[in-house]
């Protein structure tokens, strides 16, 4: 028998259990975190990599139609440049959080410098709102063992997502529409997801390579769906209201 099979097999277990603790959004091995609601009545929809001159004030209009508040977690380089898009997502009642100054892959990253992109994001959001942001979410998703103990000691949760459609690739808005289905499946009560408690929908209003992007599809998408999300009873929550107010 080869003895270097064994090792193998282990080593590729660890690689695989490593992974999973890294970047499954329900995986609390690096930590606890956040991927749902506490009611399947209240939906928590949430946008990654904004602010984005060419999106976000189009998105507050839309979200204002139907009543909805939503949870925006935004890059702190683009805070800097756009403060009073910022300041404006706070005023109109929705939570401004943290996605880290430059959107790197925190897995790779040590403490020191996961601490440093935290807090120049905190500082960047508290000079455009003056608020100091409660939540936080980690780009593409990845932690390591330091990432949601750091956000934790500068005084914020970490949220991931229990429905990720894809809004950034580039493919007819039919297909993301599609994509977003089972949030209504799970709203009505007949979807095969046998957890309690709502979805927590991670969408992008912007992009984390430059200001500026296209994402007219994730608007289209949310234009077909508010409405049919509001005619089957849900409540569109921040993050902060779905899991700090009495399920309903
Ligand atoms: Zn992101």
């Amino acid at each position: 028998m080869n003895p270097l099979l064994p090792v193998g097999a282990v080593l590729a277990a660890c690689a695989g259990a490593v992974s999973y603790a890294a970047v499954h959004p329900r995986a609390q091995i690096f930590g606890p975190t956040v991927c749902r609601t506490n009611s399947p009545r209240k939906l928590a929809i949430t946008f990654d990599d904004g602010p984005n001159p060419a999106l976000t004030a189009q998105l507050l209009d839309l979200l204002e139609r139907y009543d909805a508040r939503a949870t925006f977690f935004v890059i702190g380089r683009y805070t800097r440049e756009c403060p009073e898009l910022v300041k404006e997502t706070a005023q109109r009642g929705h939570l401004v959080a943290n996605h880290t100054l430059t959107h790197p892959n925190l897995f790779w990253l040590a403490p020191s410098i996961i601490r440093d992109e935290l807090r120049q994001t905190q500082d960047s959001i508290i000079a455009a709102t003056g608020f100091a942001p409660k939540w936080f979410r980690p780009p593409y998703g990845y932690r390591n063992p330091w990432v949601v103990k750091t956000a934790a000691q500068l005084g914020m949760r970490t949220a991931m997502w229990s429905v990720i459609p894809g809004d950034w690739k580039p493919r007819p808005v039919e297909k993301l529409i599609a994509k977003i289905q089972p949030i209504a499946a799970h709203a009505r009560g007949n979807s095969e997801s046998s957890y309690a408690g709502g979805d927590v929908l991670c969408l992008h209003d912007g992009g984390h390579r430059a200001l500026n992007a296209d994402r007219t599809r994730t608007l289209r998408a949310l234009e077909y769906w508010l409405p049919r999300w509001r005619d089957a009873g849900l409540e569109f929550v921040t993050i902060e209201e779905a899991v700090s107010t009495p399920a309903t």
